[in-house]
């Protein structure tokens, strides 16, 4: 919460070079099914939630855009590719994955729909494991080291060891 009440969210890109910041609600959390969600998200849907008017701001660097319609921008970070926004003329929509807090905004609807992939409805009935349940397959996750930034704003960017 920020002092006047309203809602604080946080997050940015796998990288850490873009960093944003929300306040106030977000609205329209949902998952769009599309062709060209799927294509900017190299996944098989897109998490969004839009941002307050006025309420977004560019803590750390800035997104790189691309023009996917003649309305439409699409922000991600040109270090590390991490989708980041949906930008209409009725507003900017984040990532909701890229949030620092992403099991705070729950999606409340499905759009496009009409290219929902055929498998997607069975997802949750696949068999499921725990990262670590793999390591006796994928040695190297005994000592892997994450160089992912962490779910919070930090002061410096890049980490000084990677410099
Ligand atoms: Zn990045
Ligand atoms: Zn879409």
């Amino acid at each position: 919460m920020s002092l006047d009440n309203k809602p604080v969210y946080t997050g940015g890109c796998q990288c850490g070079a873009v960093r944003f910041r929300v306040e106030g609600a977000l609205t329209n959390a949902s998952i769009c099914h599309c062709r060209m969600c799927q294509k900017a998200f190299g996944a098989f849907y897109a998490p969004l939630a839009t941002a307050p008017e006025g309420g977004l701001s560019w803590t750390r660097g800035e997104p790189k855009r691309f023009r996917s319609s003649n309305h439409v921008l699409r922000g991600f970070c040109a270090e590390c590719g991490t989708p980041l926004t949906f930008e209409a003329p009725d507003g900017i929509a984040l990532a909701i994955g890229a949030f620092d807090n992403p099991e705070e905004v729950a999606p409340t609807v499905q759009w496009g729909v009409e290219a929902k992939l055929p498998f997607v409805d069975g997802l949750a009935e696949l068999p499921a494991h725990d990262t670590m349940e793999d390591v006796g397959a994928s040695d190297f996750l005994a000592d892997l080291v994450s160089f992912q930034h962490p779910d919070h704003d930090t002061n410096e960017w890049p980490p000084a060891e990677k410099k």
